[in-house]
C-alpha cells in the first residue's frame, strides 16, 4: 500500500512519492532551536517523524531516503541564553546540541543523513538573500537589516491561508515580534532575513554585504535545504505552530530565489499539551525525557506513548498514559519471544499476519489504529494458527513504530526469576489444559494447586495459557 500522508497545502490525503529521476526521496523537517533541553512535546514531533522515515524507508529502500534535519544554533534566545551564562555561543549550542542527540537516540529516532547548522551556512544563507535582492524581493533597511517583500510574492500565505484570516481580523500578520522593528520595515507583514547587529548581540555577527548582522531565523531552512536537498524537496515537516509564519516564510523565499514549488508535500504533527494547554517551554508546564527517566520510565516507554495518540490530533500528556505504555511494551516483548520460540526455520519468510500494521501508518499514520491492530492480533493470536514469517512481519511493524524490544525490560527478568518453567511444571500444565479442554474443573483445580506450590502461575487464554514465575 502507498504511503499517503495528509498534505497541509492541498489540504488532502495524498501519496509520497520521489521527485528525482534517481528515485531517492529527499525529506526535511525543522530540527531544534538548541538553548536548552528538548521537551517531550518537541520529542512527539521528532518521533512522529522517525516514523515517517522509517515508512519512508520500507516504501522506497532505506538507501533511497535522503533526511535532513536542521539545528537553528542562532537566534534569540540561544544569544540570550548564552549572554545570561556567560559563555559563549558556541558551547551553550554544543552543549544542547549533544543532549538533543542522546536523547533522540534514548527515544530510537534513526539519526538524519545530513544534520546542518545555521552557523555553518552563513555564505549560503547570504548568497540566497543577495539573489532576493538582486529580484526585487527583498530591500535594505535604514539600519542594515534587510526585510522580504511580502507583497511581491502573490503566492504568500497559500499555506497558512493568512491572506483571507488578514481579511477577516484586519491586519492580523504583524504579530507581536514583527511590531518591535516595524519602524524598519515598509509593511508590518515583511519579515527579516538578515538582522543588523545590535548590542545585545555581542560577538555574534557576521560579515554581509549589508554590514554586520546575522541571518533571520526563517532563512536558514531555504538555504540549507537548497544545499543539502536541491531546489525542490519531496517532503517537508514540522509542528503545527511552524506552518505560519515559517513556513509560510520559506515558501516565500525559496520559490523567488529559486523559481521553483519549494515543497511538494507539507505534513504537520499537532501539539502535546498538558492540562489542555500545548507544553513549551515559555508556559513551563513541560517534561524533559529525564524527568520521567527520574520518575522511573524507560525512553521506550516514552516513546511509545508520543504514539499513542493519532500524530495530527492534539494529545494530552498524563502519568497514566506512562503506565498504559510500560504495560503494552511487556505485552508485546512476551509475545515477541512467544513468536520467536514457536518459529520454524527454513520455509521463506511469506506471513502476512502484521502487514494491516503497515497499512494503517501508510494511511496519514494512523498510529492508534495501528496499536489497536497489533493488541487484537496478538489477542487471538495461537500457535496452531502461527505462519512461517509471523516473525519477520511482526519485526517489520516494530521496525516502523521504531520500538526496540531488546530495550523493554522485563521486571520479571530483572529480578532474576527464569521465565522458562521447569519441565515438571510445564508437564502439569499441560495436563491441566486438556482437563480444562474436557471440563473436568475438580481435576483442572487440582492441577493448578500443584502448579503454585512449583511456585508457578498458569494464565489461562481463550486459545492457550502462558505460565509466569510467582513472586517471591
Ligand atoms: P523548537 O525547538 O522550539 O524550534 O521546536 C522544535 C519542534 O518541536 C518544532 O517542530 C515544533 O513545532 C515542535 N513543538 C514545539 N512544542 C511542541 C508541543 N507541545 N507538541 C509537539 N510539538 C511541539
Ligand atoms: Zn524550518
Amino acid at each position: 500500500m502507498a504511503l499517503k500522508l495528509y498534505d497541509s497545502l492541498t489540504r488532502s490525503l495524498r501519496p509520497l512519492q520521489p521527485a528525482r529521476a534517481d528515485g531517492v526521496f529527499t525529506f526535511y523537517n525543522c530540527g531544534p532551536t538548541v538553548y536548552a533541553p528538548a521537551h517531550i512535546g518537541n520529542f512527539r514531533t521528532f518521533v512522529v517523524n522517525d516514523v515517517i522515515r522509517r515508512l519512508l524507508e520500507l516504501e522506497f529502500g532505506a538507501d533511497k531516503v535522503k533526511h535532513v534535519r536542521n539545528i537553528t544554533d542562532v537566534d534569540d534566545k540561544t544569544i540570550k541564553r548564552a549572554r545570561e551564562e556567560g559563555r559563549s555561543l558556541r558551547e551553550v549550542t554544543k552543549q544542547w546540541t549533544d543532549k538533543f542527540h542522546a536523547d533522540c537516540d534514548a527515544l530510537g529516532c534513526l539519526r538524519p543523513h545530513v544534520e546542518p547548522t545555521a552557523t555553518g551556512h552563513i555564505r549560503e544563507q547570504v548568497d540566497m538573500i543577495d539573489v532576493l535582492m538582486q529580484k526585487g524581493n527583498a530591500y535594505r533597511a535604514a539600519d542594515g537589516s534587510v526585510y522580504f517583500k511580502v507583497a511581491s510574492f502573490d503566492g504568500y500565505g497559500r499555506l497558512s491561508r493568512v491572506k483571507e484570516r488578514e481579511l477577516q481580523v484586519g491586519s492580523a500578520l504583524a504579530g507581536k515580534a514583527q511590531a518591535a522593528d516595524a519602524d524598519e520595515k515598509e509593511d508590518a507583514t515583511d519579515f527579516a532575513l538578515w538582522k543588523s547587529h545590535k548590542p545585545e548581540d555581542g560577538d555574534n555577527a557576521w560579515e554581509s554585504p549589508w554590514g554586520r548582522g546575522r541571518p533571520g531565523w526563517h532563512i536558514e531552512c531555504s538555504a540549507m535545504s537548497k544545499k543539502h536537498l536541491g531546489d525542490t524537496i519531496d517532503l517537508h515537516t514540522g509542528g503545527v505552530d511552524l506552518l505560519f509564519p515559517h513556513h509560510e516564510n520559506e515558501i516565500a523565499q525559496s520559490e523567488c530565489c529559486n523559481g521553483a514549488t519549494f515543497a511538494r508535500h507539507w505534513y504537520h504533527s499537532e501539539h502535546l499539551l498538558v492540562d489542555g494547554k500545548k507544553m513549551s517551554k515559555s508556559l513551563g508546564n513541560l517534561y524533559t525525557l529525564d524527568d520521567l527517566i527520574a520518575k522511573g520510565f524507560a525512553a521506550t516507554t516514552v516513546r511509545l506513548a508520543l504514539l499513542s495518540g493519532h500524530p495530527r490530533k492534539q494529545q494530552n500528556f498524563t502519568i497514566d498514559s506512562l503506565h498504559a505504555a510500560e504495560k503494552n511494551l511487556l505485552t508485546l516483548r512476551r509475545f515477541r519471544e512467544r513468536l520467536a520460540r514457536i518459529e520454524r526455520a527454513g520455509a521463506p519468510p511469506n506471513s502476512t499476519t502484521f502487514t494491516k500494521v503497515i497499512e494503517h501508518l501508510s494511511n496519514d499514520l494512523n498510529t492508534p489504529a495501528a496499536l489497536g491492530e497489533i493488541f487484537s492480533t496478538i489477542g487471538t493470536f495461537s500457535e496452531s494458527s502461527a505462519k512461517e514469517g509471523d516473525l519477520r512481519s511482526f519485526d517489520e511493524a516494530m521496525f516502523a513504530f521504531g520500538i526496540d524490544l531488546n530495550r523493554v525490560i522485563d521486571p520479571l527478568a530483572v529480578l532474576g526469576y527464569n521465565p522458562e518453567a521447569p519441565a515438571a511444571v510445564t508437564a502439569l500444565a499441560e495436563k491441566r489444559w486438556t482437563a480444562k479442554q474436557a471440563k473436568d474443573w475438580a481435576a483442572a483445580d487440582a492441577l493448578r494447586a500443584e502448579i503454585t506450590a512449583a511456585g508457578w502461575a498458569m494464565l489461562d487464554r481463550k486459545d492457550g495459557y502462558s505460565l509466569e514465575p510467582l513472586k517471591k
